[in-house]
């Protein structure tokens, strides 16, 4: 099915929503496609401590207030799995793997991203079979188990702290001394008695019979290999973006982050990317919030010049993409 609307947002999570609401307040038609459900990764994440004025929410209720928020300023939100995004002419062509295909003036990427796969052998043979990357959705099938988290960063940490809910005992696995984790978690983590913490160390295998029965890791400084019996390992090293959507070349850093501009453009024109797809320092709700907003008063203005220069009318002999591009030259103009 073909549709036309202003704004394409891809992906619901904060930033998707965030930029949904800008752009309906602005009154622009604005279609929000996502494959899952309204909400990203706060749908796999129990508590949300670190958001300015929520000194505590479920991961589930802010979601539902984002959602809720960003209808109430008329977005459509749509199932749908996006597989390609291009440019024809000044128009925007976003394709899913439905079968649709929505045409507009601006698209505003905020498809965020996956868990990195560690690895090692017995990840992919037992994974949802005691091998998961997500507490929130499978913690509860280990009650009274020994666990495994391997991972450095707050993911880790904060979910080391949670499993431990359900947890006997929990191994936390990380391949140097010093965590990268916010001290706040790290602390929390290290205070819990459950928690043995196992620094300078990597898990080499995963092993069982039909379910995990144990892992087995190596210390780094001494060499020495320990097969540990565990029910569920849980894994957090990290995160990669979903940036291959994109049909014609789109700057991206080494690690397939989209790099945009200040206005979160991209270096497609009319292209905008905000929340954890795009290359940053941080990957917080706070700053994709932030970004998202960017984002959506970025396009909004692109989308004033570009009727402006069509109730002035185009010059002869210039091109739609062209036009599109001396638009976000006129916002970056006005906006420096
Ligand atoms: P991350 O910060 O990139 O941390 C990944 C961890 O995995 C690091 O400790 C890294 O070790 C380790 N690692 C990477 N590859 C590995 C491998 N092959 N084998 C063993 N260990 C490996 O990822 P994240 O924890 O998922 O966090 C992603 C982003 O979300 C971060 O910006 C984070 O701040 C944010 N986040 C925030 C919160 C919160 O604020 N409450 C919660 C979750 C996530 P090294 O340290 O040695 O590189």
């Amino acid at each position: 099915m073909l549709k036309r609307t202003d704004i394409v947002v891809v992906g619901a999570g904060p930033a998707g929503l965030t930029a949904a609401l800008y752009t309906g307040r602005a009154k622009l038609a604005t279609i929000v496609l996502e494959k899952m459900g309204p909400g990203g990764q706060l749908l796999n994440t129990e508590l949300v401590e670190d958001y300015t004025g929520f000194p505590s929410i479920t991961g589930q209720e802010m979601a539902q207030k984002f959602e809720e928020h960003a209808l109430e300023f008329g977005a459509d939100i749509e199932y749908g799995t996006v597989t390609e995004i291009y440019s024809e002419g000044a128009e925007k062509v976003v394709v899913t793997e439905e079968g649709d295909e929505y045409r507009c003036k601006a698209v505003i990427v905020c498809s965020g991203g996956q868990a990195t796969k560690l690895g090692v052998r017995g990840e992919e043979e037992f994974a949802g079979k005691g091998v998961s990357y997500c507490a929130i959705c499978d913690g509860a099938f280990f009650k009274g188990q020994v666990l495994a988290v391997v991972g450095g960063g707050d993911s880790a940490v904060e979910e080391a702290t949670f499993l431990t809910r359900y947890a006997s005992e929990l191994y936390l696995v990380h391949r140097r001394d010093e965590f990268r984790a916010q001290k706040v978690l790290q602390e929390r983590a290290f205070a819990n008695e459950k928690i043995k913490v196992l620094r300078s160390s990597i898990v080499e295998e995963i092993g069982g019979d039909t379910l995990v029965e144990w892992i087995r890791a190596r210390d780094l400084k001494t060499g020495q290999v320990h097969q540990m019996p565990v029910g569920g390992v849980f894994i957090y090293v990290g995160f990669s973006p979903n940036s291959s959507i994109f049909r014609e070349p789109i700057e991206k850093d080494e690690l397939g982050f989209v790099i945009t501009d200040d206005k979160m453009e991209t270096s497609q024109p009319g292209i905008f990317a905000a929340g954890d797809v795009r290359h940053q320092f941080v990957r917080q709700i706070t700053n994709a919030v932030g970004d998202a907003t960017t984002a959506a008063i970025a396009a909004t203005k692109l989308l004033e010049a570009l009727e402006d220069r069509e109730r002035t009318g185009a010059e002869p002999g210039v091109s739609a993409e062209q036009e599109a591009e001396a638009a976000m030259k006129a916002v970056t103009e006005q906006y420096p």
